[in-house]
């Protein structure tokens, strides 16, 4: 089986547009999301574009601010400082990666935490850990629900996660975990990968190495989520981090890319305003 989060996201996102439709007539406005696009690297660009088109689906308000590479570090903390003080303004997204004199950590921990749409915020970080309320990164997100929607049972599961970024890797096994999932992190130092991935029922790469998992690395029967997104120099187009052709007849359900974890994370992004705004008007 295949899982579409093409599909998956138009049905949700078709689902939240009429819950937002709703809103004025319940609290006198729609959701507003913010996006800061610093510089003119064309995937960021694209990534925006597409956020702003999922925006216009699901009647959110969008406000997409360009600033020149050469911004500094203070003037992007002045213009997140009159974001988090606009009442206006429900989620602030800043795309990354930002130009290397900025220190994006600090970008990150700028943004006021109740309108961290992203979920990378310190506090909503470690609340994710503490297994307190937080905004849940969109990327994990859009997996467990891809998940979920499947039909697979998650609990008691040997999963096996390739990759430990703070933004995808980390925040997904322990999703798993909280899913009551037995979770292995694999990363650039582990010896022997294929010998633990052959032990996955659950198997979620997010390393960003084009195919850099075989077919052999995988049991028959397995679930496998693709989280990578790269692109072959010769022909232009995306792949992902798992070779899909080889694979997808022995894995039980896999993702492909581009269509699958990638609709969910932007679909997760409007679900993550959503409940931002819905949080500090029903605190009124
Ligand atoms: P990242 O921050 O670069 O992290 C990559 C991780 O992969 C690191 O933990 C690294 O290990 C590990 N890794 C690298 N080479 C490896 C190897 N040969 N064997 C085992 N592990 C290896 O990347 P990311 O931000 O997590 O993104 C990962 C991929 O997902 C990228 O292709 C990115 O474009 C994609 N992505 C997709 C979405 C989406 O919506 N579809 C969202 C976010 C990211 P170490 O920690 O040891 O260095």
């Amino acid at each position: 089986m295949i899982i579409s989060g093409k599909d998956l996201s138009a049905r949700m996102k078709a689902e939240m547009a009429e819950k937002v439709a709703t809103f004025p007539q319940k609290y006198g406005r729609v959701p507003h999301l913010v996006v800061i696009l610093v510089g003119e690297d064309p995937a960021s660009q694209s990534y925006v574009k597409g956020k702003g088109k999922a925006c216009e689906v699901v009647g959110i308000r969008n406000t997409t601010i360009l600033r020149p590479a050469t911004i500094s570090e203070e003037e992007l903390l002045a213009l997140i400082a009159e974001l988090n003080a606009d009442d206006s303004v429900d989620g602030i997204l800043v795309q990354l990666p930002l130009p290397k004199h900025i220190n994006e950590d600090r970008i990150i921990a700028a943004i006021d935490k109740s309108k961290d749409v992203d979920g990378f915020h310190p506090l909503n970080v470690a609340a994710l850990w503490m297994k307190q309320p937080c905004t849940v990164a969109c990327t994990p997100k859009g997996i467990i629900r891809m998940l979920d929607e499947a039909g697979i049972e998650i609990s008691g599961k040997r999963a096996v996660v390739i990759g430990r970024s703070q933004i995808v890797g980390l925040p997904v096994a322990k999703l798993l975990l909280d899913r009551n999932a037995t979770v292995t992190i694999c990363h650039s130092r582990t010896q022997n990968m294929a010998e633990i991935t052959r032990q996955a029922e659950i198997l979620v790469v997010a390393i960003g190495k084009a195919k850099f998992v075989t077919e052999d690395m995988v049991a028959p029967g397995a679930v496998v989520i693709d989280v990578g997104v790269n692109r072959i120099p010769e022909t232009g187009k995306l792949c992902g981090d798992v070779d899909f052709e080889a694979i997808e007849p022995k894995a039980s359900v896999i993702t492909p890319v581009p269509g699958g974890v990638g609709p969910m994370t932007i679909t997760c992004l409007m679900e993550n305003t959503i409940e931002c705004f819905e949080k500090k008007m029903n605190a009124r």
